[in-house]
């Protein structure tokens, strides 16, 4: 049986190949780059635990609870602390708390009086029905107020996708949010009703998933993943080109300085949407990987400072602050990485991770890290009171981070759908596919090895667990 290629050993490719090899199944993950993990970068150095990627995994499907037991991770699983569950968005000069109830909001300095009766407003609100593609913004505004996009949805956009609210697309970006319209006519009262389908489905809303991460960082689920694949993970080997062959699939490999070609039933892309543009194709039909090229994904400074407990006079005992654009800060926003888990920071000392450009201000992102601590101390000063020099500090910069939703997103994924179509055993998987949440891209990389699965007449995943140990 001629094994499945799996392009990428990001989270998504490393997922469908674990689930691949459970089922029987031979597979070789190809890796342009020196390591596992892709966006995922934890940093182990003098009592300070990093993460440049992302920070936590929403637990918002049952899939991502059954990897992380599959992959025997179980017991290195680390829940956040409970006592760090205040969220903060910064306005006039300072983070405030995110109002946590209904009474909370009534009173909460965070929003004026027009804004909160225009929160009250919200179920009145005739709902949208001429099926209209409309930014976040638009969509915003339409239903709760410019102020609210201003200092509530901005902020989180930036935190989310360090994207453009004016130019993200509700049903890309934020697709359960146009769902809550369409079928409830308001989000307040689908935010009610729809808990009780959710439920039913075993679906966790994202404001509400448990998060997690690992003792040693998130970079522990690809690296266990890359150990359980053991041979099947081939690093520093781009694949250049695809070839369409009456068997399957020829893949031109670069490995090193050499050149070397591989015989393969199927493939999996789980790569980025700007490295597929680039990939040579040759098949009967022309499959237009060019337009992957349009993708946009805006650059990422991610900047991680340890400060002594005492030179900050803010607590921050909680999960982190957002901040919107019209407070005029450089930062997009903080975690506090330290209160949310317990082995971040030696002790008498704390770790903030902040990010720095985004769709907001792409050219500060590429600053040298001097300059990008310099500015994240001096932002830092004004909104947490630190003080002193940094006891630790380390940035990564990422030149293409975050797939943007936007406006006519999904052509893309039609795109996708349709090469899919006219490609047999070419499959499309991870972030710009199916959400950019770690989350998503696990259930993607899922649904990836099950329609391979079902290409090649395989069981699915579910009825081989119990016969392959892994
Ligand atoms: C700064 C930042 C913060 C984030 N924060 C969070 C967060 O807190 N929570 C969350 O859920 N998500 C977060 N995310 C998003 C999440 O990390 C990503 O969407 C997810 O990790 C993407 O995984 P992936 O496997 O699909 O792609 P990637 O991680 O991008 O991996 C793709 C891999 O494919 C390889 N590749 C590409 N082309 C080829 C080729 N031709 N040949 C061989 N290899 C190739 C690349 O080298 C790369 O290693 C964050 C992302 C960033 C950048």
């Amino acid at each position: 049986m001629k094994s499945v290629a799996i392009i990428g050993a990001g989270i998504t490719g490393l997922t469908a190949a674990f689930y691949l090899q459970r089922r029987g199944v031979p597979v070789a993950v190809y890796e342009a780059s020196d390591r596992v993990g892709g966006a995922i970068q934890s940093l182990q150095t003098g009592g300070y635990l990093a993460e440049f990627g992302p920070n936590t995994i929403l637990e918002t499907s049952p899939k991502v609870t059954q990897l992380v037991c599959d992959a025997g991770l179980a017991s290195r699983r680390l829940d956040p602390d409970p006592q760090a569950s205040a969220r903060y968005v910064v306005r006039y000069q300072r983070p405030i708390e995110m109002p946590g109830s209904a009474l909370g909001f009534f009173t909460t300095p965070l929003f004026s009086w027009r804004a909160k009766l225009a929160v009250l407003r919200e179920p009145f609100v005739r709902p949208r029905r001429d099926g209209k593609e409309e930014s976040v913004a638009e969509f915003v505004v339409r239903r709760l107020g410019q102020e609210f996009l201003d200092h509530a949805i901005d902020a989180l956009v930036a935190g989310v996708y360090a994207g453009d609210p004016y130019q993200l697309s509700v049903p890309q970006a934020f697709p359960k949010l146009g769902q809550l319209e369409a079928r409830y006519g308001s989000l307040i009262k689908g935010q009610i009703f729809g808990a009780r389908e959710r439920k039913r489905r075993g679906e966790i809303a994202k404001d509400r998933a448990p998060k997690f991460s690992f003792d040693e960082g998130l970079q522990v689920l690809p690296d266990t993943l890359r150990e359980r694949l053991g041979e099947g993970v081939r690093l520093n080997t781009a694949v250049t080109r695809l070839t369409q062959t009456p068997e399957g699939w020829t893949l031109d490999l670069r490995e090193g300085g050499q050149q070397m070609r591989a015989e393969h039933s199927t493939v999996i892309y789980a790569g980025t949407a700007f490295r597929l543009a680039e990939l040579e194709v040759q098949a009967p039909m022309p499959l237009h990987f060019a337009t992957f090229a349009e993708i946009r994904y805006p650059p990422v400074a991610s900047v991680v400072l340890g400060f002594r407990r005492e030179d900050v006079a803010h607590p921050c005992a909680g999960f982190g602050m957002l901040i919107p654009k019209v407070e005029g800060f450089k930062i997009l926003g903080t975690i506090f990485s330290s209160s949310l888990f317990p082995n971040r920071a030696p002790a008498g000392h704390l770790t903030l991770t902040s990010y720095v450009g985004g769709e907001r201000y792409p050219e500060l992102a590429s600053l040298p890290p001097e300059k990008l601590f310099a500015l994240t101390c001096e932002d830092l000063r004004v909104l947490l009171g630190v003080k002193g020099k940094p006891t630790f500090q380390h940035s990564v910069f990422y030149p293409k981070a975050i797939p943007q939703y936007n406006l006519g997103y999904g052509r893309f994924r039609e795109l996708m759908a349709d090469i899919e179509g006219k490609a047999p055993g070419l499959f499309f998987a991870g972030h710009f596919r199916d959400g950019i949440s770690l989350s998503d891209t696990i259930v993607s990389a899922c649904n990836a090895a099950d329609r391979v699965g079902a290409f090649l007449g395989s069981a699915p995943v579910g009825q081989l667990e119990r016969e392959v140990p892994a």
